[in-house]
């Protein structure tokens, strides 16, 4: 504990002019100094990690589907696109290196994938990422406002991605972010507003610049911007960006369109035999800007692509097939515990009914799963057995008590 006399080592302020005055062996630091050390430490870590920049692994667009198949099952459509946008994009960073005065430049293609909640885009952007091995993140449109405003700058995203890629700037300038809930920041209407929109087109302005390419001074730290903090400055030219949305409602405006061309004198043989379950296969970047997305930042989204809903097949392979499936981690769980665990066909199939029914999706799954096997979980691993069934009537008798059954009544 400091005493009133004691004072800090580095700047000399006394102990009651600080809040926190740290006690060391020889001495005493202040909350004013941590902080500066701090700020000195990551610019340190910034200029050690520039030397040390981990290469990427790029595969030919086949592989890398290949690669997606292994964790993401089903969307293959999704997987196709994703893999020529990942190719391209990075060949181009290699290419851009080697490149000399007057050569073609490649432009940087971002993407959109639409698709409903829990259909796996972030899952696909992600694995990407790993696939690669560049720094990857996540950021939710919906909490992005305009800079001034409550909320968080879209600056905020590169920070988050600055840490991912433990403040090595050289490898954030070439990472992944994945932008979640597009479709939430879309305009309201058809008609500009002449009044402020703080969370739906003012974002979308915002974000065009760092989307295309820019120089942006990203505070290392992240939150609000502070006047002793220094920035660190970010080129998003390579930095990829994912978008993701659900687009509710976007199949209406995608037949509308499908429509009109129909009956208008453009109409063509193609569109004559439109599968009307399936709309989201005929979006193009037009029923982006008519859901509300203002055409510069479809501009500057130039690859479209969706998802499909996940039917009963696609969610029981899910359960089992990708590489680190729910019923593979509950193996090695109760493995770790010398039990072998043995699901029933049936009872998969329990769960994927359940999952649909209560429309809770490839996430539904995990919940609907923790639910069902928490008593053994809890039991188990203190009693002797060796070998445990998971049968149909275990599966509907456990599920009955979790809380996903219960939204029913309610
Ligand atoms: P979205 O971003 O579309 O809302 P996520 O990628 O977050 O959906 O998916 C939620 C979870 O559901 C994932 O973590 C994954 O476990 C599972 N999942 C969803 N779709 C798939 C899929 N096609 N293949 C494998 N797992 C999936």
């Amino acid at each position: 504990m400091a005493k009133s006399t004691d004072k800090c080592s580095f700047c000399g302020r006394l102990k009651r002019e600080t809040k926190i005055l740290v006690a060391g062996l020889e001495g005493h630091i202040c909350e004013n100094c941590i902080e500066q050390a701090q700020v000195i430490l990551s610019e340190a870590l910034v200029s050690e990690k520039q030397n040390n920049i981990p290469d990427f692994l790029l595969l030919k667009p086949v592989e890398i589907k290949k690669y997606l198949d292994q964790f993401v099952i089903g969307q293959d459509e999704a997987k196709k696109v994703l893999a020529v946008a990942v190719y391209n994009h990075y060949k181009r960073l290699s290419h851009a290196k080697e490149a000399k005065e007057g050569d073609v430049e490649i432009e940087k293609s971002n993407i959109v994938i639409v698709g409903e909640t829990g259909t796996g885009k972030t899952l696909l952007a992600r694995t990407v990422a790993k696939m690669l091995n560049v720094p990857f993140c996540i950021a939710d449109a919906t909490a992005l406002t305009e800079a001034g405003y409550v909320g968080e700058d879209v600056e905020s995203i590169l920070s988050r991605l600055l840490q991912v890629a433990d403040y090595n700037v050289v490898a954030a300038e070439r990472g992944i972010i994945f932008i979640d809930e597009i479709d939430k920041i879309a305009r309201k209407g058809d008609n500009p507003s002449i009044t402020r929109d703080v969370s739906g087109e003012g974002v979308q302005q915002a974000l065009l610049k760092m989307l295309e390419g820019a120089i942006v001074n990203v505070p290392p730290q992240g939150g609000r911007k502070h006047p002793e903090q220094k920035m660190i400055q970010i080129n998003t030219q390579n930095i990829l960006f994912i978008t993701g949305g659900a687009f509710d409602g976007i199949e209406k405006k995608i037949s509308n369109r499908l429509q009109t061309n129909k009956i208008g004198y453009k109409a063509d043989r193609q569109h004559e035999n439109i599968d009307k379950d399936h709309l989201l296969e005929y979006i193009t970047p037009v029923d982006l800007k008519t859901f509300g997305l203002i055409p510069e930042l479809v501009g500057r989204l130039p690859i479209v692509t969706y998802m499909h809903t996940l039917d009963h097949s696609t969610l029981r392979r899910i359960l089992t097939e990708p590489k680190n499936s729910l019923i593979r981690q509950y193996t090695k769980l109760f493995e770790l515990d010398n039990i072998k665990i043995i699901f029933d066909e049936d009872a998969l199939n329990f769960i994927v009914e359940k999952a649909i029914e209560f429309k809770l999706g490839a996430r539904g799954l995990r919940s609907i799963l923790e639910g069902i096997m928490n008593d053994a979980m809890f039991e188990l691993p203190s009693k002797n057995t060796k070998t445990f069934h998971v049968t149909a009537a275990f599966v509907e008798e456990k599920f009955r008590k979790t809380s996903v059954a219960k939204l029913k009544v309610a």
